[in-house]
């Protein structure tokens, strides 16, 4: 099976290692068509995390780079964190504009919104690997992912369930209601086949990234084509299993 683009990579600007040039060679020595310069948005701490300033200058890269890449389709975007249990992020609307897309989720790191979510929403999160969140947990966590999805233009949802248990379904059916992409991510590919198949359930388009935060892992989508063996009939919900521009959800402000 082929996958045409990889829409989740991430560069020296956050706590990948390689350049955005670098990057973008990996992409065209893998045959891709379609490469995302996704790195860690504004609330992971220093020095993990982009800068609106550096995503600024990355943008203006990006611009120059799209002359001595045409044989590749080059967004630029962010990973974005959900900082509180009512589905904030840790971006401005005003900033929304300087990126193609945003990827969000979960991430161990963050900044939360305050204490208060600090307790609801990560020490929970911290924890799911040895003690199974309550059933109120994952509603909460249910409800934050829904309020994201819906008060804010997120393109690809990154990463579902990982650390933060959710209700897939109901996550998976408000992607699909907003026009949000679920990603199915080769490096965190622990969503287990009872959450994917809700997920299956809904209308959803699913979309497979690598995450790569070295240039060498860039198109390496084997986990995700191993992950998905059990599901042929899959492919044609895989948005970047198909050659076309993907269409990303548009910014409503
Ligand atoms: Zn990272
Ligand atoms: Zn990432």
């Amino acid at each position: 099976m082929k996958l045409y683009g990889d829409y989740h990579t991430h560069t020296l600007y956050s706590d990948g290692v390689g350049s955005i040039e670098a990057n973008l060679n990996a992409a065209r020595k893998k045959g891709l068509c379609a490469i995302a310069i996704s790195d860690h948005g504004f609330n992971n701490p220093s020095p993990f995390a982009l800068r609106y300033a550096t995503a600024e200058m990355q943008s203006r890269r990006i611009e120059l780079l799209r002359d001595d890449f045409p044989d590749l389709r080059i967004y630029h975007a962010i990973e974005a964190d959900i900082i509180s249990t009512e589905g904030d992020i840790d971006m401005k609307p005003e900033q929304f504009e300087l990126f193609d897309y945003i990827l969000a989720g979960f991430h161990r790191f963050a900044r939360p919104w305050s204490l208060k979510d600090f307790f609801k929403l990560y020490i929970p999160a911290y924890i799911s690997d040895v003690i199974r969140p309550s059933g109120d947990v994952i509603r909460r966590n249910t409800r934050a992912f829904t309020q994201m999805i819906k008060r804010y233009p997120i393109g690809i949802l990154a990463h579902i369930d990982d650390m933060c248990i959710v209700n897939a379904r109901e996550v998976a059916k408000c992607c699909a209601d907003y026009g949000t992409l679920l990603e199915l991510n080769a490096k965190h590919i622990d969503l287990t086949y009872r959450s994917f198949d809700q997920i299956l359930a809904t209308d959803v388009s699913l979309i497979a990234n690598t995450d790569a935060h070295y240039p060498q892992r860039i198109g390496c989508f084997e986990h995700v084509i191993e992950y998905l063996l059990p599901y042929p009939e899959i492919w044609e919900r895989v948005v970047n299993a198909r050659l076309e521009e993907i269409k990303f959800r548009k910014y409503e402000y």
